[in-house]
């Protein structure tokens, strides 16, 4: 896209601070923020590292909640707000991947509090004004700038212990955001930029972090590519391959990351002829068909490539499919339901991806 185009550009008003060792700028953060009782907020999987961190920065007395768990659901939020409730509490400290970002989001949603997120993987929540909340079986979305974490800091050192199959699914998860920030409706050269480079930066790291887990520079890079690409997110709409995964999460309780891994390359096949200036601008940088060269990548990182290993039932073909027409997201090809039966039976059965045009 030329910059000799209108177009418009909302920046999310974040502060970042990214490098190795940055951890250790959190109380002078919280400081500048004015907050001196956060709550801290994360998963049983990271309770240790959370209460750890808590002591250290607030004392013996510090409120801790270590029940965060995936798609964020309205009762879990509603546990950690009884604890804000007892009063005191002044802004909200998120240690960890998606699921906790998603319920400090949560929180401030409800008390305006500010956030301060801690990023572990790399599927970028912390970047977007946006929250994902499950009530009932059904997963509402919504979008509000209280949901915009105030001050993100990304600390390479809280990354080198993510195991590699998050590292890769995570690492396609932010993917995913930068590809369809590609072909949005909105998109415009400063969201192209921040897409390429974070894809760019992703398929370079996620390959050496395969390979030496404990890479830092791989780490490193994996990490900033995944704060670009969770930019993307925030800043642009999404189309076919979220709404799918929002779909296939939400109406099968399959795992975010995972899902995300694995429907990918099948989104971009179903878009390719319709987005020939993103399809120009991947395959320069992948320097061949990108939708080969994401299933290359997914196989050399080893993530999922079928929907069905992931704990699809067959039966889930038929329900995504309807699930996906209902209220669908705009999308760059025409949402034809053959089409879109035949993308959801290839992710299920990891067959090649097949372009639809
Ligand atoms: P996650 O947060 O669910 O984490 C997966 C598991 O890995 C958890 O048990 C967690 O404790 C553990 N973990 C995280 N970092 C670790 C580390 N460094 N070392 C060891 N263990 C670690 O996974 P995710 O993929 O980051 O997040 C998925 C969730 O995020 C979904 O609910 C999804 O809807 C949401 N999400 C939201 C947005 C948004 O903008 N709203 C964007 C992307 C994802």
């Amino acid at each position: 896209m030329s910059a000799s185009h209108n177009f418009v550009y909302t920046a999310n008003p974040a502060r970042v601070i990214f490098g190795t060792g940055t951890l250790a700028l959190l109380s002078d953060e919280l400081e500048r923020l004015g907050v001196t009782r956060p709550i801290f907020v994360g998963t049983r999987r990271q309770e240790a590292m959370l209460r750890d961190l808590a002591a250290d920065v607030t004392g013996p007395a510090a409120q801790v909640f270590a029940g965060a768990v995936m798609h964020t659901p309205v009762t879990v939020t509603e546990a950690a707000m009884a604890l804000v409730a007892q009063g005191g509490v002044d802004g909200i400290v998120a240690l960890g991947g998606g699921s906790t970002i998603g319920l400090g989001k949560a929180i401030a949603l409800r008390t305006d509090l500010p956030q301060l997120v801690l990023p572990t993987t790399y599927a970028g929540s912390e970047m977007t004004p946006i929250l994902g909340e499950t009530q009932g079986g059904a997963k509402t979305t919504q979008s509000s700038a209280k949901i915009l974490p105030e001050v993100v800091i990304y600390d390479v050192d809280l990354t080198i212990g993510l195991p590699l199959p998050q590292s890769a699914t995570s690492g396609l998860n932010a993917m995913a955001h930068a590809v369809e920030a590609l072909y949005a409706r909105d998109h415009n050269p400063i969201t192209e930029m921040m897409a390429i480079e974070g894809i760019r930066a992703l398929a370079d790291a996620l390959p050496r972090i395969a390979m030496a887990p404990s890479d830092r520079e791989a780490r490193s890079d994996a990490l900033y590519g995944a704060w670009l690409c969770g930019s993307c997110l925030g800043a642009v709409g999404m189309a076919l391959h979220h709404k799918l995964c929002h779909v296939l999460g939400g109406s099968l309780n399959l795992p975010h990351a995972e899902t995300h891994a694995v429907v990918l390359p099948h989104a971009l096949a179903y878009n390719a002829a319709a987005a020939p200036e993103a399809m120009s601008s991947l395959g320069k940088l992948f320097a061949g068909d990108p939708v080969m060269a994401l299933v290359e990548l997914a196989r050399q990182i080893g993530a999922p490539t079928a929907l069905r290993d992931i704990g699809m039932p067959y039966e889930g073909i038929e329900i995504a499919t309807r699930a996906a027409l209902a209220n669908p997201y705009w999308n760059p090809q025409p949402l034809e339901e053959d089409k879109l039966r035949t993308l959801i039976a290839r992710a299920w059965a990891g067959s090649p991806p097949a372009r639809m045009a």
